[in-house]
């Protein structure tokens, strides 16, 4: 009985050696993996979750920040991103703004805030940018998503559109909205890369505030933005 626990002992700690090499030997595959997949990606997703800080944007029904809400989807969208090898940049990536803080007036602030953003958008000609925002309008029907693309550069209205069509096609069958060149959008009219601003969707509108804050909804739309990058090539 020694002799055959002893002969299990070395069976069993060699067996586990073993174990611990293989599940090394995956993590290794795996890192060199994602290093690669990594090493394949040529655009930067710049990721600009709209307002923060001082400036809450659109407040909707039951007082939800659009700020807020447009953090939540952002930072999903950067998981996802971040899992199939992406770089990103967010311009925030907690409930704060970008602004100049010791300058005077909020209207000061909030131009270095959109300036700060547009130089992190051009900070590199490899950036594709992906505003986030949500909407809002007084006849409290109007609902589902709507994205401006940039007119200074081609790329934006392909990756616009393609957005549109995967949110369309995957979970708003309903919606007839096309995409629209941006006129008079700051951000879009000054962006020397693809750039977009996304409005995923009508904080006035209660059915469609409710699944804007609700965090699976906006994991399947964030896969929807992944999909429409995806088939952009970018
Ligand atoms: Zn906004």
């Amino acid at each position: 009985m020694v002799r055959r626990k002893g002969y299990i002992f070395v069976l069993s700690t060699t067996l586990i050696l073993c174990f611990i090499v293989m599940i090394f030997t995956a993590v290794s595959q795996s890192s060199v993996m994602t290093n690669t997949t990594e090493s394949k990606k040529n655009s930067v997703i710049v990721i600009d979750c709209g307002h923060g800080g001082e400036d809450p944007g659109a407040v909707g029904v039951n007082n939800v920040y659009e700020s807020d809400v447009n953090l939540s989807f952002g930072l999903k969208f950067n998981d996802i991103l971040k899992l199939n090898g992406y770089d990103t940049v967010l311009t925030r990536n907690d409930k704060n703004d970008i602004a100049d803080k010791s300058l005077d007036t909020i209207a000061k602030r909030k131009k270095s805030d959109m300036y700060k953003r547009l130089d992190i958008y051009n900070s590199s000609l490899k950036n594709v940018a992906i505003s986030i925002h949500q909407n809002i309008f007084p006849a409290k029907s109007c609902s589902g998503t709507q994205v401006f693309y940039s007119k200074q550069n081609p790329l934006s209205k392909v990756l616009a559109d393609n957005i549109t069509t995967s949110v369309v096609s995957n979970l708003q069958n309903d919606n007839e909205r096309i995409s629209k060149e941006s006129n008079g959008i700051f951000l879009l009219d000054n962006a020397k890369v693809p750039a977009i601003i996304v409005e995923c969707g009508f904080l006035s509108n209660e059915n469609e505030t409710y699944l804007l804050c609700d965090k699976e909804y906006q994991k399947k739309f964030s896969y929807c933005l992944f999909q429409g990058l995806m088939n952009s090539n970018l």
